[in-house]
């Protein structure tokens, strides 16, 4: 039942010219540029025949040294981390105030649900002037509850132990939202205020109107849901989004890969419609603008995401080819909702499953995880490091709502990203280097630190999995990758193994 793809037959020359790998000079171009943009000095990134493209120093670090903040191209939230933790959806720092991100999450944890319908923020933060009297006389009622020394249900919360779970009034968690309700000290975590989408949608929040317009002009615009969206078919973009939301969040950047090439390429017409003179050159026609706008992704190692994805261990070696054969077709069906919602003939070749597979697998072998530290968790560790009295005062406050937070009350901001230069950075198995937020990275950047001295001219390493696994293992890990890995650690122990053997 292998589906076909006719765009894949009819544009195969430009999909294979999308597609060749860029030429030694192409790609030292991109990236001395993407470096100088950046103004990182301090690395190099140097392509050779054996190891493909790799990251060298350019000067001397000392363990513990930043060696790269690189900025991602796409990326990201996990669809259900998106409960936890209330982020700008283009540079992922945290948004609003301690209160809203607390007052949401329990607010969405009530609904019972991790996804789809986003409630307004928009209108919950200017209550209306009428029911405000209510709501803070309601307020008044179980604030007794709030502080927790509420006489006739004392016995009752004393008897639950200290773990219990209990949730919080309705009308509490309004007011955390509203922003009514104050915590204590929360003032020493001020977060930037809540922008709303550009197209008007009520899924998509940011920290400021640079990151709003940034995400509008680079990707968002097309896969917008509010009334200035450019997608042709509000309903299809909603079909797909379910769908990706349901199965992988790893469609949701292909289809931001798309949507920003377009967008790039438009403007780049657009741009040589008005200097009346042609951008690239004499021969800058179609197909060069599609090429130069998909540059940046072209610089990315790919392979067809369902010839690459690893088996999952339940699943036998003798379903391998079935296996394979049901992640292209779930590929094929977001494909088919995506070209629904926004597909252009002047782009039909980004919409081939050639491509679209193309690009899913470079972000299953490449993407870094996205982590960003929560303000919530460090705000109840300054409570909880406050001295007599204070710490007890404010506990009175902070304590019911650890309680209906419960465990998950740290759950720090979740998602993937690919990111240019941190991608080309080769693996060991005694890295040199390593992914690492310190405490002022507040943001998705990829931050990468020396894990010991590393000198000019060396190779900046990472590990890809858990490097302290036995030889093995890891190598079993990294097969998922496509290489065996001949780093001097694994030769060290791979020459001990064979002796074993004997
Ligand atoms: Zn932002
Ligand atoms: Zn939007
Ligand atoms: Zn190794």
């Amino acid at each position: 039942m292998e589906t076909i793809c006719s765009l894949d037959i009819q544009y195969s020359k430009a999909i294979s010219t999308l597609l060749a790998s860029p030429s030694p000079q192409a790609l030292q171009g991109y990236f001395d540029q993407l470096l100088a943009k950046r103004q990182c000095s301090g690395i190099k990134i140097r392509q050779s025949n054996d190891v493909g493209k790799g990251v060298y120093a350019e000067a001397n670090y000392m363990e513990g040294d930043l060696v790269l903040k690189d900025q991602m191209l796409v990326g990201t939230q996990h669809v259900s981390n998106k409960v936890d933790a209330l982020v700008c959806s283009y540079c992922f720092r945290y948004i609003g105030s301690i209160e809203l991100q607390i007052g949401r999450k329990l607010y969405l944890q009530g609904l019972g649900k991790g996804e789809g319908e986003e409630f307004e923020l928009g209108t919950s933060k200017h209550i209306q002037k009428e029911g405000c009297l209510a709501e803070s006389l309601h307020l008044r009622e179980n604030h007794s509850v709030m502080a927790g020394h509420s006489d006739s249900d004392s016995a009752s919360s004393s008897k639950s132990e200290d773990n219990a779970y209990l949730p919080l009034p309705k009308e509490v968690i309004e007011s955390l939202i509203n922003g009514e309700l104050v915590l204590p000290y929360s003032k020493e975590f001020v977060l930037p205020s809540v922008i709303s989408c550009v197209g008007g949608c009520a899924e998509e929040h940011y920290c400021s109107k640079s990151c709003a317009e940034a995400d509008w002009e680079s990707c968002h615009s097309l896969l917008c849901m509010g009334e200035r969206s450019g997608c042709r078919n509000m309903e299809a973009l909603a079909r797909f989004t379910e769908h990706a939301n349901g199965t992988n969040d790893i469609f949701h950047l292909a289809a931001k890969v798309i949507s920003s090439t377009i967008l790039k390429c438009e403007k780049f017409k657009a741009a040589q419609f008005k200097d009346n003179e042609p951008y690239f050159g004499p021969n800058a026609l179609g197909t060069n603008l599609l090429l130069e706008a998909w540059r940046p992704f072209s610089m990315g190692y790919k392979r067809r995401w369902w010839d690459c994805v690893a088996l999952p261990n339940d699943i036998d070696c003798n379903q391998e080819a079935s296996f394979r054969m049901q992640m292209r077709e779930l590929a094929f069906t977001s494909l088919q909702l995506l070209k629904d919602s926004i597909f252009c003939e002047d782009y039909a070749p980004l919409f081939s499953l050639e491509i679209y597979g193309n690009i899913i697998g470079m972000f299953e072998l490449n993407n870094l995880d996205v982590v960003v530290a929560s303000p919530v968790e460090d705000y109840f560790i300054y409570i909880d490091d406050l001295l007599f009295p204070k710490k007890e005062e404010a506990m009175e406050v902070t304590q019911p709502i650890l309680k209906a937070l419960g465990d998950d009350y740290s759950i720090c901001c979740q998602g993937t990203g690919f990111f240019p230069l941190q991608s080309c950075m080769n693996h060991s198995c005694s890295p040199n280097a390593k992914a690492f937020k310190r405490d002022e990275d507040r943001d998705g950047q990829a931050i990468i630190v020396a894990v010991r001295d590393i000198h000019t001219g060396e190779e900046i390493t990472i590990s890809y999995i858990d490097e302290d696994l036995p030889y093995e293992e890891r190598q079993a890990a990294l097969a998922d990758y496509g290489f065996k890995c001949t780093c001097p650690k694994c030769l060290e122990e791979s020459k001990h193994c064979s002796s074993l053997e004997k």
